[in-house]
């Protein structure tokens, strides 16, 4: 018997970020997505607790801890002390999300472990208490639980799901080397010492959501990230310029970054964009298309 979730990346559609608060936390406005670059975590019972993880060819797993600080066992050790049981089974993670790469891959397997052990555990673990156990662990593992589109408030952990009736398509090209958020969090409060208290609303953002339009989510698009982690990585910079030139709507850092993902208009133009990408040097170009499901089983014991 055994459990397979799949979890998906995000990409945040409206970053605001208010200044640093007292403890510690930025306060933010966003909206995340999910989008189709995936994940796979599967349990089998087994009488320790065990992790493997298999990357895909563009991922350096030197980058994914293989300890008791991977995230999946963090988890897996959270719900079973809420639900006053040993955290024991065999996780294997399969990785397609690039790490470190602000498109929240940790979170994807963190969400994913506590519905996979929800379901092996024969837990039934309420909705809230889950959010609550995920919100504990991170910042995005709710959304990575909730999934489609959201706005994300307090330090994002407070999701409210949104109506978004696009069928949006991105290309996505992540970086080599990954780029801790905390540092771009610190560079964001040496650039911005006057950040306002209140992050930027999400409001517009979800204006233009609304219209399905694809130039007018371009538009929309806005985070404030997107500056400190240029400062930190020009050749961000250049690349969203050349996604640009090759066709997209708009190119913007994901998140944190160092991934920058490009809005096209359509699935022709993602496939345009892509390539264009490809023929100018880019390693790795991946095409997703959001909003996608949250963590949910695919093969369930
Ligand atoms: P976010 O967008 O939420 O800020 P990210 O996408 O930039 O996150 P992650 O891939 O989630 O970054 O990883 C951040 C760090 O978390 C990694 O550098 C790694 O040290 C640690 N980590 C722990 N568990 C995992 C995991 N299962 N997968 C990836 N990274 C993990």
């Amino acid at each position: 018997m055994t459990v397979t979730v799949r979890a998906a990346a995000k990409i945040n559609l409206h970053l605001g970020v208010g200044r640093v608060r007292e403890d510690g936390f930025h306060p933010l406005d966003t909206v995340y997505q999910a989008i189709g670059i995936h994940d796979d975590l599967t349990l089998a019972p087994a009488d320790d607790l065990t992790l493997t993880t298999r990357v895909a060819d563009h991922i350096d797993p030197a980058g994914v801890p293989d300890g008791p600080d991977n995230i999946v066992l963090r988890a897996a050790r959270l719900l079973a002390a809420h639900a006053g049981r040993p955290a024991n089974g065999a996780f294997e993670v399969r990785k397609d999300i690039p790490v470190a790469g602000g498109m929240a891959g940790g979170s994807a397997d963190a969400a994913a472990a506590l519905v996979a052990c929800d379901r092996l555990w024969d837990l039934r673990t309420s909705d809230d208490d889950l959010l609550r156990l995920a919100a504990e662990l991170g910042s995005d593992i709710p959304f990575s639980l909730v999934g489609g589109t959201a706005r994300g408030v307090g330090r994002g952990e407070l999701v409210t799901p949104v109506d978004d009736p696009g069928a949006w398509w991105w290309v996505a090209v992540p970086a080599t080397e990954g780029l801790s958020t905390p540092a771009v969090y610190r560079h964001f409060d040496e650039l911005r010492p006057d950040a306002p208290e209140v992050p930027a609303s999400a409001e517009p953002l979800l204006a233009a959501l609304a219209t399905g339009e694809p130039l007018r989510l371009a538009r929309a698009l806005h985070n404030d990230l997107q500056e400190p982690a240029i400062d930190l990585r020009p050749e961000l910079g250049d690349l969203i310029a050349l996604g640009e030139a090759e066709g997209a709507l708009r190119g913007m850092v994901s998140g944190s970054g160092p991934t920058v993902v490009f809005l096209c208009d359509s699935a022709e133009g993602a496939r345009e964009t892509a390539a264009g990408l490809a023929g100018s040097g880019r390693d790795v170009v991946l095409t997703a298309t959001g909003p996608v499901a949250g963590a949910h089983v695919v093969v369930g014991a």
